[in-house]
């Protein structure tokens, strides 16, 4: 069942000590997305909060390939966020802190809508910057962000603090 599917997902997060900096423990979905069946329970578990989407936006990097796959299942077509610089054209600009470091997430331009209904994706919440960084960018856009849907919550850096009281659908926490 999906209890059990789910389990198996978080026996495949691999826990990196030290990475990318001393202190850090890396959760590296890799491996869930090597494995079929995981990557599907992952994806089908994120479409189904999808719903009431019109559009899934994926954070770079790790949220492409689980955004895009959601967008997919759930109907809907993707939008990349990107750091800084990788884009041709862009609407919006956010800097924020990361867990270690700093960074800007932008937008591209001409592909969200005012009152685009936005489900966004990314693959670990940590101290929700990210997270916060893509649903500015996307109300910047005149975007609706209709959920945050992650694979892992590291719930002891509160991310969700960050978040409001936008809704949050994790499937596993750590
Ligand atoms: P944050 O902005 O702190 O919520 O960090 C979330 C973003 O950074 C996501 O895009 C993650 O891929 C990445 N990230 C931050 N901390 C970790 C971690 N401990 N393990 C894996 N990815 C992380």
């Amino acid at each position: 069942d999906s209890a059990d599917d789910l389990l198996r997902v978080a026996e495949l997060v691999r826990s990196v000590p030290d990475y990318p900096q001393p202190g850090v423990l890396f959760r590296d979905i890799t491996p869930v997305l090597a494995h079929g069946e995981s990557f599907a329970t992952v994806t089908t578990e994120l479409a189904a909060n999808a719903g009431e989407a019109d559009l899934v936006v994926g954070v770079e990097a790790r949220g492409f390939l689980l955004g895009a796959a959601v967008a997919l299942v759930a109907g809907v077509g993707t939008v990349p966020v990107r750091k800084a610089g990788k884009l041709p054209a862009v609407a919006a600009s956010r800097s924020y802190d990361l867990e270690y470091g700093s960074a800007t997430l932008e937008l591209p331009a001409g592909v969200v809508e005012p009152g685009t209904r936005v489900y966004v994706v990314d693959d670990v919440l940590a101290t929700g910057g990210t997270a916060a960084a893509a649903c500015a960018l996307l109300a910047d856009a005149g975007a609706e962000v209709v959920g945050f849907g992650t694979l892992l919550e590291l719930a002891a850096l509160n991310g969700r603090a960050k978040l409001g009281d936008l809704r949050i659908d994790a499937l596993l926490n750590a």
